[in-house]
């Protein structure tokens, strides 16, 4: 898809704190992400990165500051969440499968009880992203049967299987060895066809691989964000230029 101008997630002023104001996650972080594009958020641990994507969905609820999804406030007590979490589908590091489920219905376990659709079509869907994920001869696997690489597919396909608009990803492929890495990589280039993509990485070569924009976090505050070619080229804040030569995190 390409980047339009239209903003789909708007984050203004977050803070997040934990612990009663002991831990600063985020502190006055502002952030436009626009309809297509994928955004890179990158930083050493610490930073707040997955506070951040966590928040995006309302799995943190904001400390300050106000999250908009399409216009609308997430925090704002009269908005169904879940309504919002089903357009946000989110892959995690460790996948996150349910284990005791078939590969197919670790697909259709959400959209089957939000009744998204009739039985035949949630199952005609999960047949469909399999085979668009290259997984079809596993749909009747269990998850522990699959590599990492393979599971993490799975992960994809079932995010894709709520007919999200955005996918957050955190850290999606630093479990998994080079080759799996590739593997998933490419399935992520083709999702930023479809889809706004938000991925927290640690891989520099993959957010320059895949990113539209970057952004590099440090301490909870978002200190640069631009097109990821340049923030690695020639970042305008010393702290992101010595994130990136690897002088720090
Ligand atoms: P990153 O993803 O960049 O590694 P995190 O968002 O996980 O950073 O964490 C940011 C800060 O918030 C860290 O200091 C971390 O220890 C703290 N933190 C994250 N989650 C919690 C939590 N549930 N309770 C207390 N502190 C937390």
């Amino acid at each position: 898809m390409a980047t339009s101008s239209k903003v789909l997630i708007s984050v203004q002023h977050l803070v997040k704190e934990y612990n009663h104001g002991a831990v600063h996650a985020l502190n006055d972080c502002n952030l436009d992400i626009h309809k297509g594009e994928v955004v890179a958020i990158i930083g050493p641990s610490g930073s707040g990165k997955s506070t951040l994507l966590r928040s995006l969905n309302m799995l943190e609820e904001p400390t300050s500051g106000a999250i908009f999804f399409d216009g609308v406030d997430l925090a704002d007590k009269s908005v169904d969440i879940n309504l919002h979490r089903q357009k946000m589908g989110m892959v995690f590091q460790h996948f996150n499968l349910f284990p005791h489920l078939t590969v197919k219905k670790n697909l259709e376990l959400a959209p089957s009880l939000l009744k998204l659709k009739d039985i035949e079509a949630i199952s005609a869907r999960a047949d469909e992203l399999l085979a668009r994920v290259g997984l079809a001869d596993k749909a009747n696997a269990y998850p522990k049967s699959l590599s990492g690489g393979q599971q993490q597919r799975i992960a994809i396909a079932r995010a894709l299987a709520m007919d999200p608009d955005v996918i957050l990803f955190d850290e999606p492929t630093s479990a998994l060895d080079p080759g799996s890495t590739m593997k998933v990589e490419e399935l992520m280039n083709e999702l930023k066809k479809n889809y706004t993509v938000v991925i927290v990485t640690h891989n520099m070569q993959q957010a320059l691989r895949i990113s539209d924009r970057t952004a590099f976090f440090l301490l909870g505050e978002l200190v640069e964000v631009g097109p990821t070619n340049q923030i690695f080229s020639t970042p305008r804040d010393k702290r992101t230029e010595d994130y990136i030569s690897g002088r720090f995190g």
